[in-house]
């Protein structure tokens, strides 16, 4: 059967599932909405955007994130994800970084007038809180870090920043601080090429270190792509769990509550730890599943408090030498006017926080907001949750790359997506967006269309422009 020549013979649109309302999928589904495709979007939960997603909290009535997610303006295609379905406007982008130590005496990483990768060089070496020893083997880390993509050898970064002779200030409060937030694991568990890779992006030009974070609620800013898919003839399905994949003579069918679906192509943008459950048992499932079975989780832990009067007048910070690695403040990011502050606590690969109660957890941080943050020492906390995202990522470990599938799979008709499938990026909204793009590019192209969605990486300035 010739694919392509049958759907150009057909008079109606060629049809896809999608299973997974994540960034994945819906990425996958704009692109091919877009491209004259009649998309169906199954969501297993009642609202859009998987673990970038908010919802309203029962025991406290608030709306709240599953946890505050954090984008750079090295994040192009997601930020073109945004573009596309008109919600950049609802993105706040900060230049500057307050770090702050225990007793509240803060620093500010900021852009200088040097090129690139000396941009934030002038701010950093005025760091109270690294002597010039830290600060000279941090310098010729990045030095080693920076130039050139780094291999996955095998090697952890850990091993790795020992070999290099790091200081134990300098990777408690510096290699830390900023990897554990952006790879979401302990450093022992991280290859060295995923931390070089995030090192190397985020130095390349000032634009590229942008922090970009939402103003709006992550479900509301995911939502506006569901109107996109509607508005080009598809459907977004919610409460719509996929129970199994199967083909028949080659056509995709995706069993659901609703009974079964046929479809001429199928997405699965699903996490690894749900894909399993809906493959078939026999065909190319067996080596998919070898290599789901090679992933690992890694959790992250997210506070919620809500303090009676204004703790703080930071947006938000990164905090040293204690649990907490950083505080958002939430009801002046998403520009709340109220008398009280609303903050959110990020703590990643919380490995020593998910056998604590809420109550443990609440009142451990609650210790170490006073400690970074005087002036909530006179508040009072009015009401407070926790969520703990057990998968919040796959872990980065040495070695998982070679074990990500492609977006291709051994069935002619059924894609993968998902954050974990090979992007060549980690377990972030710009890795789960770029890899909807490349189903969608392999899909068309196995339709007989050739069209490209993956948009180009930010060029490098200054220095950087002279390495590969
Ligand atoms: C706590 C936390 C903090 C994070 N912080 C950041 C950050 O600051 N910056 C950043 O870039 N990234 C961050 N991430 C990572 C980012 O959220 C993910 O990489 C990205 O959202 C993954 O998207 P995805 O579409 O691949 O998967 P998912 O978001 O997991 O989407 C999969 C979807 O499939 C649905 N589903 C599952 N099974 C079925 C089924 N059988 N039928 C139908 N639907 C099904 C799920 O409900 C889900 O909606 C964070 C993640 C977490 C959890």
């Amino acid at each position: 059967m010739n694919l392509s020549t049958d759907l150009k013979s057909s008079s109606s649109s060629p049809t896809v599932g999608i299973v997974g309302g994540g960034l994945a999928g819906l990425a996958t589904g704009c692109a091919l909405a877009d491209s004259g495709f009649r998309v169906t979007i199954f969501e297993r939960r009642p609202f859009l955007g998987g673990r970038a997603s908010s919802y309203e909290h029962p025991a406290t009535g608030e709306v709240v994130d599953n946890c505050q997610h954090v984008l750079f303006g090295v994040c192009t295609n997601l930020i073109e994800f945004y573009q596309r379905i008109g919600v950049e406007g609802n993105i706040r982008w900060f230049d500057e970084m307050t770090f702050i130590e225990p007793g509240g005496r803060q620093s500010v990483l900021r852009p200088s007038s040097l090129p690139a990768p000396l941009q934030t060089l002038p701010s950093f070496l005025s760091f109270p809180f690294l002597d010039a020893r830290d600060k000279f083997t941090i310098a010729r880390a990045m030095a080693a870090l920076a130039p050139f993509p780094a291999q996955d050898t095998g090697e952890s970064f850990m091993n790795w920043l020992n070999r290099h002779n790091q200081t134990h200030n300098a990777i408690e409060r510096f290699w830390k601080p900023v990897l554990i937030s952006a790879l979401s694991d302990d450093l022992e568990c991280v290859s060295v090429s995923a931390a070089g890779q995030v090192i190397r992006e985020t130095t390349k030009s000032t634009e590229a270190r942008r922090m970009g974070i939402p103003t709006i609620p992550l479900t509301q800013l995911y939502s506006a792509a569901q109107n996109y898919i509607v508005e080009r003839g598809g459907e977004v399905k919610l409460r719509s769990g996929v129970e199994s994949l199967h083909s028949e003579s080659d056509t995709p069918v995706l069993k659901s509550a609703e009974g079964m679906n046929k479809f001429d192509f199928v997405v699965m943008a699903l996490p690894f730890f749900s894909l399993s459950n809906v493959l078939p048992q026999n065909g190319p499932s067996t080596a998919l599943r070898n290599q789901i079975n090679k992933f690992g989780s890694a959790p992250i832990t997210g506070i919620h408090l809500w303090f009676d009067r204004q703790i703080s007048d930071l947006d938000h910070a990164v905090l040293l030498d204690r649990t907490i690695q950083w505080m958002f403040h939430k009801s002046r990011l998403l520009e709340r006017n109220s008398e009280g502050s609303y903050v959110e606590l990020v703590v990643s690969s919380s490995k020593n926080l998910i056998p604590k109660s809420k109550q443990e957890i609440v009142d451990l941080v609650l210790g170490e907001v006073r400690e970074f943050f005087p002036a909530s020492r006179a508040a009072n906390l009015v009401k407070s949750t926790v969520i703990k995202e057990l998968n919040a990522t796959y872990s980065p470990r040495p070695g998982i790359d070679r074990e990500r599938p492609s977006q291709i799979t051994g069935w002619p008709r059924v894609f993968l997506a998902g954050d974990w499938t090979a992007t060549g990026w980690p377990a972030t909204m710009e890795g789960a967006v770029r890899s909807g793009y490349l189903a969608a590019e392999a899909l068309l192209k196995s339709a007989g269309m050739d069209k490209s969605f993956i948009v180009p990486d930010l060029p490098a300035s200054g220095f950087m422009r002279l390495f590969p």
